[in-house]
């Protein structure tokens, strides 16, 4: 069975799914597709009170929802605990904010009176990753949920038991049938679903391969699709840096989540004078990272997703040794059934390293040494991604012109990175295209449809 959880702190296989069949696919396109149509007719006030509930019972049932993403997936129970929290958050955000995104929008026209509506499109296929097992679904439903476009998800095959909650957890809430259905597909069936005429669209978060896959489904079929991919994200340090908050950044941009997130800060950029400084702050913080159990609240380093993405991580930490570069910190083997990665720094990686251009994902930091500013930004567009980045400067004028530079989707001053519903989330080049949560990427699969009086 493709559908498994396996617990990255034991190694232990804790539940199997059966793949859904064709006939369950059938189900959920049919019931998505008439809710579609009986959503178009009703206003939005239940589904507003169902959304806040589903806030409700994340926040009232923390510790349940976190454990389900800590066994499937690793990661600290603090870390689970933050994610539910942020979860509820934007279910609030969007429950609150559908009414004012759903106003008809005026336009100036001196050849008669128009306006537009912003009306749904359909059934919506999501394909989520394993990093933020409910995050990421929560970021698509909420919005599409008061939009009225009823979701079909297909979840990372690693994260099947926060699949399963997520559903149960929106039903729990009173949502109809339809509106969100879990179902544990193969890729061909998501490229049947994609393909379906009752499906307006698609969004993935994930890989570049699994992206460009899902996409060229969609692109077939005249379908609009949304993409949310991995990120090389860069961490410069400008010459009027404040250290101190440098060095309270550092854990976090980095080794939070262990490392497994698309905007964390992967590629340090510090200029020369303040190099062996910066070594030396990183080295530090990283010794302070205490793998163990993720259950545990004194533990700061959770084990990798799986046993393939520890594999990954070290294939691609030797790599970049068979290359040149260097190993300034960690990459010792940890002697434990879970699968921990060491923290580990990077240096001299030199443009013709493969790594220079591959994002690892995991707790790994590469560092550069650059001679001045110009260097800097043109090393971090240097980069086939463009998802966010950070900028660090006591001066938020020089920050901001920096910033302004940078060829990603997102810049960060003087912070790691951030998640909140009220702000666009994407990237640029191989990052993806399209924005998530806030009104960009809640208007993501929305009918603007003019309505024109001559
Ligand atoms: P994948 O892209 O393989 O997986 C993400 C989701 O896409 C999963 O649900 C996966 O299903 C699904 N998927 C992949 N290919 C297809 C396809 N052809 N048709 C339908 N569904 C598909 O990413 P990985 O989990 O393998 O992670 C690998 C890399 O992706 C990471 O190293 C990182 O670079 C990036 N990534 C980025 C994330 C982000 O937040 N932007 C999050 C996670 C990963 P299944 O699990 O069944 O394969």
């Amino acid at each position: 069975m493709a559908y498994k959880t396996t617990y990255p702190y034991t190694n232990e296989i804790l539940h199997e799914f059966e793949n859904a069949t064709d006939t369950e696919l059938e189900q959920a396109l049919a019931n998505g597709h008439a809710l579609y149509k009986k959503w178009r007719d009703e206003d939005i006030s239940e589904r507003k009170a169902i959304l806040h509930q589903v806030a409700t019972l994340l926040r009232k049932d923390k510790r349940k929802y976190a454990e389900v993403m800590t066994k499937d997936m690793g990661k600290l129970l603090t870390e689970s605990e933050g994610e539910v929290e942020l979860c509820a958050t934007i279910a609030d955000y969007f429950a609150d904010k559908a009414e004012e995104f759903l106003k008809p929008v005026p336009l100036e026209t001196a050849a008669g009176s128009a306006y537009y509506l912003k009306q749904a499109t359909g059934v919506l296929v999501a394909v989520e990753p394993w990093n933020f097992p409910l995050y990421q679904i929560m970021r698509v439903f909420a919005p599409n949920f008061m939009v009225g476009n009823p979701m079909i998800l297909k979840h990372a095959s690693i994260c099947p038991a926060s699949a399963a909650a997520f559903e149960d957890l929106v039903l729990e809430a009173g949502a109809p049938v339809g509106s969100f259905k879990n179902l544990f597909i193969s890729y061909d069936q998501v490229s049947k679903a994609i393909a379906d005429p009752r499906v307006a669209g698609v969004c993935l978060t994930g890989s570049e391969r699994g992206g460009a896959s899902v996409a060229a489904e969609a692109g077939k079929n005249l379908k609009k699709s949304s993409l949310e991919l991995g990120g090389n994200d860069a961490f410069i340090i400008l010459d009027d840096a404040d250290w101190d908050e440098v060095k309270k950044t550092i854990p976090a941009a980095r080794l939070y989540n262990a490392g497994q997130v698309c905007t964390s800060s992967k590629r340090f950029i510090v200029l020369a004078d303040k190099y062996e400084e910066f070594l030396e702050i990183a080295k530090e913080a990283f010794s302070q990272a205490k793998w163990g159990d993720p259950m545990d609240p004194k533990t700061t380093l959770a084990p990798l997703s799986s046993a393939a993405a520890k594999r990954k991580v070290l294939s691609q930490i030797d790599l970049a040794v068979e290359n040149g570069a260097d190993v300034v910190y960690g990459n010792e083997p940890i002697d434990h059934p879970g699968y921990f990665v060491m923290p580990t720094i990077l240096t001299n990686i030199t443009k013709d390293n493969p790594i220079y251009n591959q994002e690892i994902f995991g707790p790994v930091a590469s560092v550069y040494k650059v001679n001045s500013e110009e260097e800097a930004i043109a090393l971090a567009n240097d980069s086939s991604y463009g998802l966010g980045g950070t900028v660090f400067s006591s001066n938020p004028e020089h920050a901001a012109k920096v910033a302004a530079k940078i060829e990603t989707g997102m810049s960060f001053i003087n912070s790691g990175w951030a998640s909140l519903p009220e702000l666009p989330f994407g990237g640029i080049k191989n990052s993806g295209y399209g924005r998530e949560m806030s009104q960009i990427g809640f208007n993501a699969f929305v009918n603007e449809h003019l309505v024109f009086t001559p």
